[in-house]
């Protein structure tokens, strides 16, 4: 019988000793490796070194003490920010190592990309059976919603909250133009699962919706908006970073391996009414969970 151990927490993949209890612990014969540093644009802009060093500490940590108590499968998460900054788009799975990421985060970018290197490192001196996930930006309950280093939906969604509360600005950082392919937290613990039972290649997969579903910032605001029922007008704060303008990448690949995917969909005709659907979720999650909420 197979245990599947999800390594989620930074402390397990920081600390060789807990990465090695935790193993010894559970003796998982699959692992989905989430351990990681990670934070929005703007703790990516902050924290270069620390999100280099940690990073690789970790995914050294996690998977070679898999590699040592003999795991029978690692899936490894990426993101797409691994991926060069000028680069022909859409972006897909043989393109990671084509050029530099994005100045923005390229620590914790470079971290990642070294993901896909030992995978395939440790493939071919030891056969083992490593691979990586490549989603794009995730979003979902029980997410980060620290106002200043979590990703845009969270950080949105605790601001839109408190200003709605305290009757004080809604202030969106950027200008709002630029554009994200966003995946829900469920589809992606899916999609996880599916590469756990039948993945077994060493490159990477995206896991994401269609190149053609990018939502600008703008739109991700009005939504936030529509699901917390702020009522009033909302305003960018220009002077900060708007980081990465896009960076689209395509789920060809997923999609004729999977053979069809229902993602939670928000396509551009039903992007409010669908959006909502999954960003509602998200919002009563958050709102009932104020007090405990990272
Ligand atoms: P990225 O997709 O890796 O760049 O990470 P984020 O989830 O942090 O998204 C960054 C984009 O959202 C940038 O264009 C930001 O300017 C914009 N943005 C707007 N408001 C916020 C906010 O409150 N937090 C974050 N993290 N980004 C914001």
């Amino acid at each position: 019988m197979a245990t599947v151990v999800l390594v989620t927490k930074y402390w397990y993949g920081w600390h060789q000793e807990q990465t090695r209890k935790l193993f010894k612990k559970y003796k998982p014969t699959h692992v989905i490796h989430l351990a990681a540093l990670v934070g929005g644009l703007y703790k990516n802009m902050k924290y270069k070194l620390t999100f280099l060093r940690d990073n690789i500490h970790i995914n050294d940590n996690v998977l070679h003490t898999a590699y040592l108590t003999h795991t029978t499968k690692v899936i490894s998460c990426l993101s797409t920010c691994v991926f060069p900054d000028k680069v022909t788009y859409p972006l897909d799975e043989t393109k990671i190592h084509c050029g530099l990421p994005h100045e923005s985060n390229f620590g914790y970018a470079h971290a990642k990309r070294m993901v896909d290197v030992q995978n395939h490192a440790y493939k071919e001196e030891f056969g083992c059976n490593f691979t990586s996930a490549i989603p794009t930006n995730i979003f979902g309950p029980h997410d980060n919603f620290d106002l200043e280093d979590s990703h845009v939906i969270p950080g949105l969604v605790h601001k839109c909250y408190l200003a709605k509360k305290h009757n004080t600005p809604f202030v969106v950082s950027g200008t709002g133009k630029p554009l994200r392919q966003f995946i829900y937290s469920y589809d992606l613990a899916k999609l996880f699962i599916w590469m756990l039972r039948e993945y077994n290649d060493v490159e990477p997969v995206t896991l994401c919706v269609g190149e053609d579903e990018e939502v600008s910032i703008r739109k991700v605001a009005d939504a936030i908006v529509e699901a917390t029922g702020f009522q009033r007008e909302y305003i960018f704060d220009t002077t900060r970073a708007d980081g990465q303008f896009r960076k689209p990448a395509s789920n060809k690949k997923l999609l004729r391996l999977i053979g069809g995917f229902e993602f939670t969909p928000f396509n551009q005709v039903l992007i409010t009414i669908v959006f909502c659907q999954a960003l509602d979720t998200t919002v009563k999650w958050f709102c009932e969970n104020y007090d405990n909420a990272r």
